[in-house]
Order: structure tokens, then C-alpha cells, then sequence
């Protein structure tokens, strides 16, 4: 089977890549020649994952999908949540959209967060969607240099290093992404 994966981060392709059996190719945007930016203009996390992966099986008739993510902290009423890529500004700049939530979270106990992704997958014009969520806390300070985005202030439960100090693939087990992405593969096995 063919999918598209509608995705334009090369870590995330990477990510999914080491997930995804062989058996199912993948092809990127690229493969199909989609160069322009895919619209994300929804108001929720499912909204934005259904709305790019329809808009690439509406413009270029291949089944398809794509993911969403946001991070939620309790303390700052669930945000930046849909927000999380352009927090800081529409720069979308990980070191900035961090110190933005450090700074807010300044003397504030409750540090629980969570990450959300949600897969929305096209097949024949109909979809199914696919949820993964890790909780955790949000650290005072920046720990480790590995993966992207907000990794280096987010500790899973359960563990005593942030993401950030994880390697991929210790990371992928228990992360938001790699929980969808299990149920994603799952559900395409039962396909055959
Ligand atoms: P997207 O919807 O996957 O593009 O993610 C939205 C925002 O959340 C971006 O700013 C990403 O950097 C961030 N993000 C997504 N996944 C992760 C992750 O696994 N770790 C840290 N940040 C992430």
C-alpha cells in the first residue's frame, strides 16, 4: 500500500519512518510534488490533522495522512495547544516558544503538561483518527540537546530526563507520536 504522509518536518518523517513496517511505502510530499504550503487553520488539534491530510487527498488524489501536535500545560489553561508551533511569534522558533512558556511558568507548582498528537488518515475519502497522549511535567530549565521543539523542558512520567536527553528511539516508545503512530499501524495491518 501507498501513503502519503503529509508532512513537511524532516524529524517527523524520521521519526515515523523507523515505526512504519516496509511493507507500507511512504511518500513524502515531495514524491507527489506538493511544494506549497498545506493550510492549518483550524481551531483544534483534530481539526488541523483532518484538514491537511483531506486537503492532499482532495488536490492530489492519494490516500494519505498527517498529524497534529500540541503541547497542553494545566497551569496555562491547556496552551499553547493548537497554538504550539508559532507561540512565540509566527517565526516558529523552538529556543523562543520554550523561554516564552518558562517565563510564564515562573514560581508556578503545577508543572504537569501533556503532549497530544492525533493522525488523521484518509483512505478512499473516508477517515479515521488516531490519538496518542504523554503526560508529564514542564522543568524549570532547558535539559538536553537531542530531538526538537519543546524536548528540552518536557519530562515524561515516570522518568527522570526530559525528552531532550532521550535517545529516538527510547523516545518514540512511550512519546505522544509513537503511541498514535502504534495505533496508525495497527489499523493498517487489519487492512492487509
Ligand atoms: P506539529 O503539529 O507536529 O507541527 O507540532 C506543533 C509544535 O509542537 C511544533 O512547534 C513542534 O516543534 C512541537 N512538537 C511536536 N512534536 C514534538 C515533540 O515530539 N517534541 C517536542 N516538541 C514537539
Amino acid at each position: 500500500m501507498k501513503l502519503v504522509f503529509a508532512t513537511a518536518n524532516q524529524n517527523k518523517a524520521r521519526e515515523i519512518q523507523v515505526l512504519i513496517p516496509e511493507v507500507i511505502k511512504i511518500l513524502s510530499l515531495n514524491d507527489i510534488h506538493c511544494t506549497e504550503e498545506i493550510p492549518e487553520t483550524q481551531a483544534t488539534i483534530e481539526g488541523n490533522a483532518a484538514q491537511k491530510a483531506f486537503y492532499v487527498y482532495e488536490n492530489y488524489s492519494h490516500n494519505c495522512f498527517a498529524d497534529d501536535t500540541g503541547l497542553e500545560v494545566e497551569a496555562l489553561q491547556r496552551r499553547p495547544g493548537v497554538l504550539s508551533a508559532r507561540y512565540a511569534g509566527e517565526e516558529k522558533n523552538a529556543e523562543k516558544n520554550m523561554e516564552k512558556i518558562l517565563a510564564e511558568m515562573q514560581g508556578m507548582t503545577n508543572r504537569n503538561a501533556r503532549f497530544k498528537t492525533v493522525i488523521s488518515l484518509v483512505i478512499d475519502g473516508k477517515e479515521k483518527q488516531f490519538e496518542g497522549v504523554v503526560n508529564g511535567i514542564i522543568l524549570q530549565e532547558k535539559r538536553g540537546d537531542k530531538g526538537f521543539g519543546y524536548d528540552p523542558i518536557f519530562q515524561p512520567e515516570g522518568y527522570s530526563r526530559s525528552f531532550a536527553e532521550m535517545e529516538l528511539s527510547e523516545k518514540s516508545k512511550i512519546s505522544h507520536r509513537g503511541i498514535a503512530v502504534n495505533k496508525l499501524v495497527e489499523y493498517l495491518k487489519t487492512l492487509g
